[in-house]
């Protein structure tokens, strides 16, 4: 059984040494916990936030301990009476190749699942994110103008492709011309700025001459204060992450733009409101796969996957999804089907 541990809390960006690989015994299920082997890894953001002890709305992880992490695995033996072996299930086990569980927070997708890793990204976390943000706290309406920043990844292709079909008017930001022209392209948003191409307040303030009723908070720094002069009064601004301060180690350089921001936020009648998905919207998550799944069906969402090939590379995959080398929703594929 394979492991990886965070072996130091991370000083900025994450360095390879900050993990470590660890090698023990398959743990044996006891009376009533079934004993699960994971197939594929979901890599996220939040990581970053479980490795450092700064106060947050979850525990960290604790040096020496495994990483945390949902998981797509197969149940390989059960004292449980509600799975048997050979079944997938979406779990918790973090970063290894086997854990035990007593059957509490697992999900059961079946026996033969069709694309058992999207409960990874468009059906599970990241998709149900996009989704409830979006519609329960952006309200986004025909004609309106939404914008969303990590366009292409796990969360922004999702806020954008169903803010679509809610018949808005979609901008997207992302890193690159490869990811806008994705965005564009495949996900059908109208249009996508690369937030690295110089002048993004000019070409965001050009591409939404009707200004911003939505804008779907991924990311903040730069593109935030892109964004901001260009809200409409009444705008909603979800707040999912923040992922441009997440290595960082101070405060940004600069004057204190908070009363801008305050300002801002009377005079244009504002709507600004944080969430964590399962803290808020865990009684919603049947009702959105079941939407979801439909939509897939039909072809109406689109999905790609980045996948990392071997436990042994997760720390490497965590540390590009912070700088933006994930090309959609970077998952790891631990071990065979
Ligand atoms: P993504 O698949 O979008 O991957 C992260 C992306 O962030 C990168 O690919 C990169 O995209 C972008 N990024 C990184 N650094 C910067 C930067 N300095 N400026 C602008 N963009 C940057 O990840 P997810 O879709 O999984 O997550 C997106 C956001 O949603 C994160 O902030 C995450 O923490 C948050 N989240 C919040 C949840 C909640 O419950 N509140 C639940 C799930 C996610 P690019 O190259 O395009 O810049």
């Amino acid at each position: 059984n394979r492991r990886i541990v965070l072996a130091a809390r991370p000083q900025g960006e994450p360095a390879d040494s900050d993990f470590r690989l660890e090698t023990g015994e398959i743990p044996q299920p006891g009376p009533g916990q079934v004993l699960l082997r994971t197939v594929y890894l979901s890599l996220d953001p939040y990581m970053r936030g479980r490795m450092s002890d700064a106060p947050s709305y979850a525990e960290p992880v604790q040096v020496g301990a495994p990483m945390v992490g949902g998981t797509v695995t197969r149940v390989e033996a059960s004292n449980h009476p509600d799975y048997r072996p050979g079944e997938w299930v979406l779990a918790q086990s973090g970063w290894q190749d086997y854990a035990l569980s007593d059957g509490s927070g697992l999900l059961r997708l079946g026996s033969d699942p069709e694309h058992p890793s999207y409960s990874l990204g468009v059906l599970g976390m990241p998709g149900f994110t996009g989704y409830m943000g979006l519609l329960d706290i952006g309200q986004p309406k025909a004609g309106e103008t939404v914008v969303v920043a990590a366009a292409s990844g796990a969360v922004g292709a999702v806020v954008g492709q169903i803010a679509k079909i809610h018949g808005c008017k979609v901008v997207g930001i992302a890193g690159g011309a490869d990811k806008c022209r994705y965005a564009v392209q495949e996900l059908g948003f109208d249009d996508c700025l690369d937030h690295k191409a110089p002048d993004l307040p000019g070409r965001l303030a050009r591409a939404v001459p009707q200004g911003i009723d939505v804008y779907f908070e991924n990311v903040g720094g730069a593109v935030f204060d892109a964004v901001l002069p260009l809200l409409n009064p009444r705008a909603r601004v979800p707040v999912c992450g923040l992922i441009s301060a997440y290595n960082a180690t101070c405060q940004p350089q600069g004057p204190d733009r908070l009363g801008v921001l305050m300002r801002n936020i009377l005079t244009k009648r504002l709507k600004v409101q944080g969430f964590i998905i399962f803290n808020e919207y865990a009684h919603r998550y049947g009702e959105f796969r079941e939407a979801m799944e439909g939509l897939i069906k039909q072809g109406r969402i689109k999905y790609r996957e980045d996948v990392v090939d071997g436990l042994e590379n997760a720390p490497r995959g965590l540390i590009g999804l912070l700088k933006g080398e994930n090309a959609g929703k970077r998952i790891v594929r631990v071990g065979p089907d």
